[in-house]
């Protein structure tokens, strides 16, 4: 193991090469800070497209938010166990393809968390592990198995009072992808869209060179370990960080394998390279529940996904498509 690796813990703030013609905005949109990058002519310009892409993702906010009574989701979730829902063709798509993640995941992803009786807290206040009944019972409503899709009624049904869905590990890359579309229909050759760790990138910086993330110790952010070219796709890291609590010595992680109720164990951070953010942002917290082993041969088995986990021992892995020794140290 290479020695400069070791204490590393990964963090993915840009670089941004070359400032000319890029414009930049940030903004908290989905309860966390999106920083918005165009290429453009001028500054005017640049400015209508930068209003282009937070209307977008104000949109999708409102589509989406569990947080919002007035939104689609929260109506779904309201009417558990009562009725099928009539949502737009675009909540049932986002909908379905959540469900085919927990299908490929084997249910470590599941939209259906959002059912969990929150028993963990990871603010400190828990001081000692849940009973093992109430974790087993904190889980017994979820289920994407359970979630009814009507494709030509684009209905939703839950069908079990207390049921719930929610976009909380998915949507923020949905946003990204869906802001980054819209730009690119709108010519926008170049740009970034960072939502909180959850990127997007495409085109070229203006000097002519690929976007590159810096992959850095967050105690150390000044010093990147390693460069990628993000070149047309999306990076995507899921940490625990700032939230997890600690029992005899193992640390569990806010996600919480939505089979067991148990959090994930073994993995600081998980960061996904995939074509799209949305399954960039998906796969990043299945493998946080999947675990360091099964985790790195779930991606080695998928074309064009690849994965760099930091575990709770201090080692940084990578999945057989990143050559971390290679990767441009600076
Ligand atoms: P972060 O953006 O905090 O790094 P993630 O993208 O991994 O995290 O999403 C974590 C959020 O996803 C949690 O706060 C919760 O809302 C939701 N979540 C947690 N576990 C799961 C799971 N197994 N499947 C789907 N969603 C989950
Ligand atoms: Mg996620």
């Amino acid at each position: 193991m290479n020695r400069a690796v070791v204490l590393i813990f990964l963090f993915l703030p840009l670089l941004l090469r070359g400032q000319d013609n890029s414009y930049h905005r940030t903004v908290k949109l989905m309860g966390c800070r999106f920083d918005l990058t165009v290429v453009a002519e001028d500054e005017q310009q640049a400015a209508g497209y930068l209003d282009l892409a937070i209307g977008e993702i104000s949109r999708i906010e409102r589509l989406i938010s569990s947080w919002d009574a007035d939104s689609q989701t929260s109506e779904i979730n309201r009417q558990a166990g009562s009725s099928a829902v009539e949502v737009d063709p675009e909540l049932f798509d986002l909908i379905q393809r959540a469900t085919g993640i927990s299908r490929l995941t084997d249910g470590a992803f599941d939209i259906s968390y959002a059912s969990m009786d929150k028993i963990w807290h990871f603010d400190g206040s828990l001081k000692e592990m849940p009973a093992a009944d109430a974790i087993a019972a904190s889980v017994s409503k979820i289920g994407y198995q359970k979630i009814r899709l009507d494709a030509d009624l684009h209905t939703v049904y839950l069908p079990e009072a207390g049921m719930k869905i929610g976009f909380g590990a998915i949507g923020k890359g949905y946003a990204a992808d869906r802001a980054r579309a819209l730009l690119e229909a709108a010519g926008v050759r170049s740009g970034i869209i960072n939502a909180s760790g959850d990127l997007t990138a495409w085109g070229k910086q203006p000097d002519g060179t690929d976007w590159m993330v810096a992959i850095t110790n967050p105690l150390n952010k000044a010093n990147a370990f390693a460069w990628l070219p993000v070149a047309g796709r999306a990076v995507v890291t899921s940490g625990d960080y700032e939230k997890y609590v600690s029992f005899d010595g193992v640390r569990y992680a806010h996600i919480i394998d939505p089979r067991t109720g148990y959090p994930a164990t073994g993995i600081i951070s998980a960061t996904v390279f995939a074509p799209r953010a949305e399954l960039a942002d998906a796969l990043a917290t299945s493998i946080f529940v999947m675990g360091v082993d099964t985790g790195i041969d779930f991606v080695n088995q998928l074309p064009g996904i690849d994965v760099i986990i930091v575990t709770t021992d201090n080692r940084v892995l990578s999945s057989a498509g990143i050559d971390l020794k290679t990767a441009n140290h600076e």
